[in-house]
């Protein structure tokens, strides 16, 4: 028989259940006991649902409360030293309250203690928290929550097959806190109490256990490829009788395949999404073993409707091969990175019923991956049959819908033509021609773009979108908060202003609301990371701009001035990297399609009098593919985009980009060849010490090094900004210096914003006042 097999399951509820508890928890709202409940509620309706579907290997302890890497190090007692007073005088039952000190830090009856630093889950929008590891590190069975989970599924009647993260990802998913070793040097510690773990849940009745090694598809040095074969021979002789499923996503096992087929498991899970080409290279791997193969060919990472047909083209060589007990059907990824139920979305005014057949969340993948299995053995049932016709009729409207494909938009694409992706003189001619426009100070001062969205502004959204404001109503008070803003730049004496974006919700949705090939939903929320969630916009088909986006505001800011208002748009790989996107083309037809959008918008903007225009490009590095091989293309054509937007304009437009980071050091001759005449980075946290790349590079544009962080409420000083700005200036060339915060103020409230820019101006001064003395 074949068999499916799951590898996760959302765990935020399909109504955001978790986040709504976890917040009520913390703001001391309900109880442990009652966030407790909620959490085991989840997991008995995501493990029903896995049942009634007929997926045969469920997974537990895929739910968590904040994130799996987290309840890994709390399940081997990594616990840094700054908790164990916590801890100590907590006691166990308050496991809990210890684990959201890790995550969110402490603040309360006499202890402080920070929290532990989060970062992306591979190439996803997901943040998982940072294990922590020095030198001496212990470990020990800690937290049972895999045992428990493995227990409440059992009540119902569930042999579940628990998930663990598998050891060397696990260690090196974390950072060493102090000198002198390598991370990895820990897994003799790590691996008895592993085996702890797994000899607990082997005598709790498990059969399989999923561990998870998503590192195993990456790049690896020749010490993490040796200790893989050691670590599994340790797992396989400590746990007779226990069988392991490897598995690995995000990528194919490329030349790390015959290293996988070696390893001592009982099955190898694949991800033929993202690595489609590697059965070809795996076949001959498979000949005389009973390894199982899990075949992960329903997408976790995106929202598309399966193709059968494909699909099963894939998997029946397969099942020829080796029989079909040695196949199962699996998603590609677990199914976390996807909303949970496409049937709560009823709103054709937001998702149109056309579009929303041709798309699956998790829910609705599962019946996926049960009917390819059950089509690839042959024994249909009605009900399939019916379903795998609906599939081969959505797959055809698809690909020929007038809804999707628009002609001119592919022409436009075929036709850029080589000069259409350059600005028409370089820098220094341009610089000097802005200069003239512009006439700019020394250490210009600006802002990334948003201003405070406070309560009142996000209320009036609120209420246009119920109809009790007018669309009137509605534009007279945003007229009056940009108005206020303006007027308040221009007092304190900044020198490019800004509108300040009263009008968007939300960076990328702004424009797909107002871009042709865009769709929406109500609730398909992603979990983003502890309680934040996102809800992606739908990219589904070719993109094109029926008319002006961001200019009527623009221009109503620009008019109540003389200074330069800074145009505010968003950019194509930005725009791109957080939605749904297609799969039915290359992402980079899909982002060349959106540069053309946007750089029509920045000509009009031109048009319109705007003469500085910023295009944000925080996301251009999260887009970075997880292979070194494929990086250089990715590059390649995300600047192309970045550029084919910006390039419409004459030389005297000043274009600004902006990314919230500046970890560019093996990026930053890409970042470089984006050409943008001022990029605005994030570099206060690090107390301007990731200028350095820019500096080493010799960066010929001009750069604004963020002077304060904006993430915190905290008020800085003129002096503290002066003496970074000094730091900048010691490696960056004063001409080349602008002066702004690390990012937008939108979450920010007024009083704080006011303040610090009022010293950030001031800050400016000052320094350019030490110049002209040195002048002098
Ligand atoms: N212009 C945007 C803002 O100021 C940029 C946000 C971002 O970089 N994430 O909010
Ligand atoms: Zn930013």
């Amino acid at each position: 028989m074949l068999r499916t097999n799951n590898l996760g399951y959302p765990r935020i509820g399909a109504q955001r259940e978790l986040k709504k508890a976890n917040e009520a928890f913390w703001s001391g709202k309900i109880s442990r006991r009652e966030l407790l409940d909620v959490g085991l509620k989840i997991c008995q309706t995501n493990w029903e649902i896995q049942r009634s579907v007929g997926i045969d290997l469920i997974p537990s302890n895929d739910f968590s409360f904040y994130d799996q890497v987290l309840d890994t190090s709390l399940t081997f007692g990594a616990i840094p030293q700054r908790y164990h007073a916590l801890a100590d005088k907590k006691g166990v039952e308050h496991e809990l309250e210890l684990y959201f000190a890790m995550a969110r830090g402490y603040q309360q009856e006499g202890v402080d203690v920070t929290a532990m630093e989060m970062t992306k889950w591979f190439d996803t929008n997901y943040h998982y928290i940072v294990p922590e590891f020095v030198k001496n590190q212990s470990f020990s069975l800690f937290s049972e929550k895999a045992i428990n989970e493995f227990y409440e599924a059992k009540k119902m009647g569930i042999i579940t097959k628990p998930v663990l993260l598998g050891p060397i990802t696990y260690l090196l998913l974390g950072k060493e806190k102090e000198a002198g070793f390598h991370r990895l040097d820990l897994i003799d510690k790590l691996l008895p109490v592993y085996n702890q773990l797994l000899s607990k849940l082997k005598a709790h009745g498990a059969e399989w256990v999923q561990i998870d090694e998503p590192f195993l598809a990456l790049d690896l040095d020749d010490k993490t490829k040796s200790l893989y074969p050691k670590v599994f021979s340790q797992l396989k002789q400590a746990n007779p009788g226990l069988k392991f499923v490897l598995t690995t996503y995000f990528e194919g096992l490329r030349d790390n395949t015959d290293l996988a087929f070696s390893l001592p498991v009982n099955a190898l899970h694949l991800d033929l999404v993202r690595g489609e080409g590697q059965l070809q290279s795996v076949f001959p791997k498979l000949k005389n073993k009973d390894l199982v193969l899990s075949l992960g060919v329903v997408d976790g990472r995106n929202i598309w409707k399966n193709d059968y047909e494909s699909s099963l083209g894939l998997v029946r060589p397969v099942v020829d091969e080796l029989g079909s007990n040695r196949v199962w059907i699996a998603p590609s990824c677990s199914l976390l990175h996807v909303p949970c139920d496409l049937d709560l979305e009823t709103d054709e005014a937001i998702l149109p019923a056309t579009v929303k057949n041709w798309l699956a969340f998790a829910k609705q993948k599962l019946t996926e991956v049960k009917d390819i299995a059950v089509l690839a053995e042959g024994r249909v049932d009605e009900a399939t049959q019916a379903r795998a016709l609906a599939n081969k009729e959505a797959q055809e409207d698809r690909s020929t819908s007038k809804l999707i494909h628009h002609d001119a938009v592919k022409q436009r694409i075929a036709s850029i033509g080589k000069g259409d992706d350059q600005r028409k003189s370089t820098f220094a001619v341009r610089k000097q021609k802005q200069q003239q426009a512009l006439g700019l100070p020394l250490f210009p001062t600006t802002t990334i773009g948003s201003f405070p969205q406070t309560k009142e502004v996000r209320s009036w959204r609120a209420q246009l979108k119920k109809g009790s404001l007018t669309a009137e109503q509605y534009n007279d008070l945003i007229r009056k908060e940009t108005e206020e803003a303006v007027h308040w730049q221009e007092s304190l004496g900044i020198d490019v202003l800004v509108h300040g974006e009263f009008e968007r919700n939300d960076m990328v949705e702004y424009f797909g609301e107002q871009l042709q090939g865009y769709a929406f939903t109500k609730n398909g929320w992603v979990q983003s990371y502890g309680s934040r969630c996102v809800k992606p916009p739908v990219l589904y088909g070719d993109v094109s701009r029926p008319k002006d986006m961001t200019v009527f505001w623009t221009a109503f800011a620009q008019s109540l001035t003389k200074l330069p208002v800074k145009g505010m748009l968003t950019g194509p790989v930005t725009i791109l990297q957080w939605s749904f996107v297609r799969n039915d083309q290359p992402r980079s037809e899909t982002a060349f399609q959106i540069a053309l959008a946007i750089r029509d918008e920045v000509v009009a903007l031109e048009k319109a009098g705007i003469k500085v225009i910023q295009i944000d490009e925080p996301a251009i590095r999260e887009g970075l593919p997880l292979r070194k091989a494929d990086q250089q293309n990715y590059l390649e054509w995300a600047v192309k985009a970045f550029r084919l937007s910006a390039s419409g304009v004459g030389d005297d437009t000043q274009i600004h980009t902006h990314m919230c980071y500046s970890e560019f050091n093996d990026i930053i001759a890409h970042i470089a060849a984006m050409d943008a005449d001022v990029i605005t980075i994030e570099t206060s946290r690090s107390q301007m010490e990731l200028l350095d790349a820019f500096a080493d590079f010799s960066y010929p544009n001009d750069i604004g090094p963020g002077v304060y962080d904006i993430h915190s409420p905290r008020v800085p000083s003129k002096e503290e900004m002066v003496f970074l700005l000094e730091k900048a200036k010691a490696v960056i060339p004063a001409e080349q210096l602008w002066v702004n915060p690390d990012c937008g103020l939108k979450t920010r409230a007024w009083p704080e914003t006011k303040a610090a820019i009022e010293a950030m101006v001031a800050a400016a001064k000052t320094l350019r006042e030490s110049v002209q003395e040195t002048v002098d």
